[in-house]
This record gives structure tokens, sequence and C-alpha cells, in this order.
């Protein structure tokens, strides 16, 4: 254990100005050794780490050197020039990260670090699908494993999933896996979605009822929902957008009271940013598999270069096309604004598409 000594408390009090608000001084000591030695082992191994907008403050702002969502940071992770990448999200983002700069070595600092969505679907279900429609292209959400990407023609976020999804040209599209930003963006566009049945336990626990009570509670505030929760929660909100989107409008509109129905974390994040300008009303559902990365177990992987990401040559490859169509396409993300506009949308599961026999590779 690293001893919080007047040296690192020197070193890292310019770090607790931007958190003070957000992580009490009595916590301080124990996270700022944990944190000067990061900072050191970046500089020495010539490595960054890239976190999202999901990760507590302490790591978010004190030893990330680009923050963002998935979009932001596969950007990012194609652009440095660091021979280390430490992926402080999950494990889809580190293997996108992976599928972006196959020559540096990543890391996730926990192999905990899963997703309900990743999990709800593999590459043979792809290929099910794939035999149910053929000739229907695939858009995959980042949030899935590379073995799914590598089935799928192109990628989305939740940032760009509208404008992906109508720069096919197709009247018909499969969009996977998350079945309520499938519906969310079937609501947006005349394309023909279909969905796959896989759900982000963070954001399907959030209900309409909830935020109408949290509306009266607190009148006046400015509800604002990410676009994994139901159509009826995106119905309810004053806006809804990907996390970058969420933080963009707090920054822009400086709403007196605001509400981000998402997880806990990025509300402190902005919050910390922006000061007490702003109220935060916070409803908060964690996501356990991005709790399970910590400022030790960041040390950990950088000192000891530990739970390194790998991908087979095959997969990789394959994966690797679907996602850089999405980051060259360059597209503008959309707004999700037409939340009424609710239409039909076939959502298929693995007993559905299983019927049809396995299909090999
Ligand atoms: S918040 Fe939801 S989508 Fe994001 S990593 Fe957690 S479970 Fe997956």
């Amino acid at each position: 254990m690293i001893k919080y000594t007047s040296e690192i408390a020197k070193a890292t009090d310019p770090l607790f100005e931007k958190v003070k608000n957000v992580i009490p001084s009595v916590e301080w000591p124990t996270m700022a050794p944990l944190v000067h030695r990061i900072n050191e082992l970046k500089a020495e191994k010539n490595a960054v780490v890239l976190a999202h907008n999901y990760q507590t403050p302490d790591i978010y702002h004190c030893v990330a050197d680009f923050v963002g969502d998935s979009l932001q940071l596969a950007i990012q992770a194609q652009k440095t020039e660091a021979d280390i990448i430490v992926q402080a999200g999950v494990h889809f983002m580190a293997e996108t990260s992976k599928l972006l700069s196959p020559d540096k070595t990543v890391l996730i600092p926990s192999l905990d670090a899963g997703c309900s969505l990743a999990a709800s679907i593999t590459g043979q279900d792809v290929r099910q699908l794939k035999k149910k429609y053929p000739g229907v292209p695939v858009v995959t959400y980042v949030n899935t494993s590379a073995d799914v990407k590598a089935e799928s023609d192109i990628c989305c976020t939740s940032a760009n999933a509208i404008a992906v999804v109508e720069a096919l040209g197709n009247d018909r599209v499969i969009l996977l896996p998350d079945e309520y930003l499938s519906k969310n963006v079937a609501a947006q566009t005349e394309v023909e979605i279909i969905a796959w049945q896989g759900r982000c336990e963070v954001h399907e626990r959030f209900t309409a009822e909830e935020l109408r009570d949290y509306r009266e509670s607190s009148p006046g505030v400015s509800i604002l929902a990410h676009p994994e929760c139901s159509p009826e929660v995106l119905e309810e909100a004053d806006f809804a957008g990907s996390t970058s989107a969420l933080i963009r409008y707090v920054n822009v509109n400086r709403p007196q009271k605001v509400m981000m129905v998402t997880e806990c974390s990025m509300s402190d994040n902005v919050s910390a940013e922006i000061g007490e300008e702003v109220e935060f009303i916070r409803p908060c559902n964690l996501c356990p598999h991005m709790k399970t990365i910590s400022l030790q177990n960041i040390v950990e992987s950088l000192e000891l270069i530990r739970h390194e990401v790998t991908i087979p040559e095959e997969i990789a490859a394959r994966g690797r096309q679907a996602v850089k169509r999405m980051v060259d396409l360059e597209v503008e993300g959309k707004g999700f604004e037409k939340r009424s506009n609710q239409r039909d949308v076939i959502v298929e599961d693995r007993a559905s598409v299983s019927s049809l026999g396995t299909l090999s590779r």
C-alpha cells in the first residue's frame, strides 16, 4: 500500500480541486497515492487511460487521458500514439480499441467488466438471423463482442445509430442487439427495423412512472434520457440522446435542475465540471460491470501488464471492417426527437432463429 505523503499531496492537490464537490475530502488520502502511481506508470510505460463517461470521478477526472462515449473512445483509440491503452470501461470497449489499434497493447483492468447487451448475442445468432433475412444489412451496436461485429456490415453507437441506419439506403435493416435502442431508432426513421431481444440491465430498470414521480417532486426539472431506456421512458423525457449528447445538453442549456436517466456516475462527472450552477437530481442505477474498474486494478494492470485483450486475427479482420466503416462514415449524430412516433418492430431472439437449423460459416 502506498502512503499518502506530503509529496503525493502536493502533486495531487490540483486533481482534487477538480473533484472536490463530488469526492469527500476524507476519502482523498486513500485515492491520491493510487492516482499518483497511475500517472507515474503512464509516463514510464507510454500508456494512456481511456475512460467511459460511466467511470467514477476519481478515474474520469484524475487519471484518464481521454474521456467520452463509446464512439469518442473508439476514435481516440485509433488516433493515440501510446504503446499501451488501458480501457477504463467494459470488455467490448477494450475489444473495439484493439480492433482499431491492433499493434498496441490493450489492457482491461478487470476481467469481470462485461455487459448484459454484449452477453445477449453471439456470432452464431447473427449468422442465423442472416439466414432468416437474406440480403438485409446488419447494423451492430458497438456494445457487442468482436465475434458479433465480425458478422456485421457496419457498427453504430447510440450517438450515430439513426444516421448509420439511414446512410445504408435500404428499406429494411437488422439493428442489434438492444431492443429498446432499436425501437427508439424505429420511431425516428422510415427504415423498417428488425431488432434483437437484448437489454441494458441498467437502463431497462427506469420506468415512465418513476420519471413522472420525479417531475412531481422536483418541479421544473429537465429530464434527459439515454436511448437504451424503454420508448415509454423516452416519451416522458425532455431530451434523449447518447451520453455525449446528454452532457452537451447540460453544458449548453445549463438547466437549473436536471436529471440524467442513465448510469449514476455521469451526473457526478458533469457536476464536478460544472459546479453548483446546476442541481442534479440523481436516480441511481449503477452498472455493476463498469464499477469493477478501480484505481487499484488500473495500477495492477499497468504494473503487471495484466489482462491483455487479444482477438483471433480471422475475427479481428472482419470486426475491424465493421467498426472502421462506422468511423469512416463520419455521419453526424442525429437526436431522438419524434419520441411519440412509435412503430411496430419485429423482435427476434435465440429461440426464434434457432429453429432454422445451424448455419456454418
Ligand atoms: S451500462 Fe448497460 S450497456 Fe453499458 S456496460 Fe453497463 S450493462 Fe452494458
